[in-house]
C-alpha cells in the first residue's frame, strides 16, 4: 500500500490518540490555489510614466501641510466675509484643496511603508524608490501560460477590495496572477 499509516496507534486503552503522518496526503488548502510565478519567468517591466521622474516624498508631505494650512485659512476667510456671491465659490475651492492637501500627506506617509500602491486609473502605480523618492510606473509581463502581454491592472468591485492583477490579453478570465509587489525589484 502506498500510503501506509506509519504514525503508531498504541494505547494504554485509556486514552487513544492515533499519531498519524501525512506522507502521500494532499493537503489543498485553497481551491483556487494557483501557481507562483517568478519576476523572471513572467518577465516582469516597468515603465515609468512623466519621463521617469521621481519626486521626494519629503517634499510630496510638506506641499501637502502647505496646501492644506492654506486651504484652512482661505476657508475661514472666505467664510467670515460679508456674504457676497463670490463666497461660496471660494469656500469649496478652498475645501478642495484641503483634500488634495490631506491626500498628499496620507499618501506620502502610507507609501514610506508600503512602497507600492495603486495610483490613479486602473493601470498606474505610485512607487517609492530606496533613495525615497516617489514614481510613477506602469507593468507589464510575459504571460507564463500563452506568451502574450500582460498588463497590471487594479480590479474588482467598486465598493470592497481590489486585486493587483497582470492580466492576459489573449484569455484575461483565465490567465490572471496576483502581484505580490514585494517580489519586485527595487528602484535605484
Ligand atoms: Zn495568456
Amino acid at each position: 500500500m502506498p500510503n501506509d499509516n506509519h504514525g503508531s496507534q498504541n494505547g494504554d486503552s485509556s486514552l487513544n490518540v492515533g499519531v498519524g503522518d501525512f506522507r502521500g496526503a494532499n493537503v489543498s488548502i485553497n481551491q483556487s490555489d494557483r501557481p507562483t510565478f517568478t519576476p523572471e519567468q513572467m518577465d516582469i517591466q516597468r515603465h515609468p510614466a512623466f519621463g521617469g521622474l521621481g519626486v521626494r516624498s519629503e517634499r510630496v508631505s510638506v506641499f501637502g501641510y502647505i496646501t492644506g494650512i492654506a486651504s484652512l485659512i482661505g476657508l475661514y476667510v472666505s467664510l467670515f466675509q460679508p456674504v457676497t456671491g463670490w463666497q461660496s465659490s471660494w469656500a469649496s475651492l478652498f475645501m478642495f484643496s484641503f483634500i488634495i492637501g490631506l491626500m498628499a500627506v496620507v499618501f506620502s506617509a502610507l507609501l514610506r511603508r508600503r512602497r507600492f500602491d495603486h495610483f490613479f486609473g486602473s493601470r498606474h502605480y505610485l512607487e517609492m524608490g530606496v533613495n525615497g523618492r516617489l514614481y510613477v510606473n506602469r507593468f507589464t509581463a510575459t504571460c507564463p501560460w500563452c506568451g502574450s502581454r500582460m498588463h497590471l491592472r487594479h480590479v474588482g468591485p467598486k465598493e470592497g477590495p481590489r486585486d493587483d492583477l497582470f492580466i492576459c490579453e489573449r484569455n484575461p478570465r483565465q490567465h490572471t496572477i496576483t502581484l505580490d509587489p514585494t517580489v519586485l525589484p527595487e528602484i535605484d
